[in-house]
């Protein structure tokens, strides 16, 4: 019999009731250390006091008006979106692939409006993550995403990442732009090199095409500057954001400079909850705390400490990992054993970890995380590792 939650997960057999900071507790009294931290999302951790003092009141006086009216806290966010990064302006939406969605609009009407309707098509990466509408499935063209949801809509071209020869050879006079992610997060943690984003600047600008980067993974922090744009200096024209923008608050948002942006216009696109007072609220508290002198040097210095002591794991169990890739505390380990059974080792030792492509096993925890939690965490790994070398 089906259960009532449709069948769509693969659920590991625990529930959370409360947390606090890089901590969980279990309804069944485990405590665990979230190194998961909800998929990239919980930025600032659980129960940080600041957002939950912005949402609760926030949550007192409005929450909902719609779009049909000014939203000062969203005009506020947008603004201060704007002055911290390449972007003109900023569409609010409530998800990751919700913001990919509005960047492939963009893309596709900034032709139309410049009288090139035939620039629709978008080239892609191989083992990229834009979402699970149908629109982002068929962007990132993961087998196992498309199965039994066929035809796929039409429009995108893929190349490996860091291929520019095949990169260029695959940009048509059909082509509108080109979406790519600074560091493939759910593909397995591969690093677009900053050389490799510099080529697709000037392959943008050559043939007159927008590049937009999908930032939901990377952005807010996640790699030790506040978008993961910043260590390569190439500026896209278009930017999806979401996953640690809201800190457990659902918000997505879609940037643009003016040359993209200014292509919608009153009626274009919308959303019903996109950028409500609520959402806004929690995700202006969160740009305040990634803003604050010093965060983000935190989570520089915190990346390197992580890396570190993975790398050591690496070298003392040789057989079981592989390799460490990432940037800032978005860090992956390939394995050589299969990952999802380190990754329930370190569940089965009250670590969340979670997977990612490419038999990786992503290391993801809050920003605010610190020394002591890494060496919680590695050393739960060690002992994994080392059970798996006893087998
Ligand atoms: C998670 C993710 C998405 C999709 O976000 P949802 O909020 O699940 O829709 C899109 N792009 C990237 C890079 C992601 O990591």
């Amino acid at each position: 019999m089906i259960t009532a939650q449709m069948p769509t997960y693969a659920l590991y057999d625990v529930a959370f009731e409360s947390g606090e900071g890089v901590y969980l507790k279990a309804t069944d009294g485990r405590r665990f250390i979230d190194f998961g931290s909800g998929i990239a999302v919980v930025a600032l951790g659980h129960a940080h006091p600041r957002l939950v003092q912005a949402l609760t009141e926030q949550a007192g006086k409005l929450w909902h008006v719609s779009n049909l009216y000014h939203i000062p806290v969203q005009e506020r966010l947008a603004q201060r979106l704007v002055d911290n990064t390449f972007a003109d302006c900023v569409f609010f939406c409530n998800s990751g692939a919700e913001a990919v969605e509005a960047g492939l609009k963009i893309m596709r009407r900034y032709h139309q409006e410049n009288g090139r309707p035939d620039r629709y098509r978008v080239v892609t990466c191989t083992n990229s993550f834009h979402g699970r509408t149908l629109t982002t499935v068929a962007a990132s063209r993961n087998e196992k995403h498309m199965q039994g949801f066929a035809p796929m809509p039409d429009g995108f071209d893929q190349v490996p990442l860091g291929n520019l020869n095949e990169l260029r050879a695959a940009i048509t006079d059909r082509t509108a732009g080109i979406i790519v992610e600074p560091v493939q997060g759910e593909g397995g943690i591969h690093v677009a090199g900053d050389g490799y984003l510099r080529a697709l600047r000037d392959a943008a600008d050559e043939f007159g095409v927008l590049l937009m980067f999908d930032e939901v993974q990377t952005g807010v922090g996640r790699t030790g500057k506040l978008f993961a744009y910043e260590w390569s200096g190439v500026e896209p024209d278009v930017m999806s954001v979401a996953k640690g923008l809201g800190g457990g608050f659902p918000v997505g948002a879609c940037l643009a400079n003016e040359k993209a942006g200014g292509a919608m216009a009153p009626g274009s696109h919308g959303s019903t909850f996109g950028g409500n007072p609520l959402a806004m609220s929690v995700a202006d508290a969160v740009i305040d705390e990634l803003l604050k002198p010093g965060f983000l040097d935190h989570v520089d210095k915190m990346a390197g400490y992580l890396r570190g002591k993975l790398e050591d794991a690496v070298a003392a169990h040789p057989k079981v990992l592989k390799e460490v890739r990432g940037k800032g505390l978005l860090m992956g380990v390939e394995c050589h054993v299969t990952n999802s059974d380190v990754v329930n080792g370190l569940f089965d030792r009250n670590v969340l970890v979670v997977p990612a492509g490419g038999n990786v096993v992503r290391f993801i925890p809050p920003l605010i995380v610190e020394e002591s939690h890494i060496d919680e965490v590695v050393a739960a790994l060690n002992e994994v590792c080392a059970g798996m070398e006893a087998d």
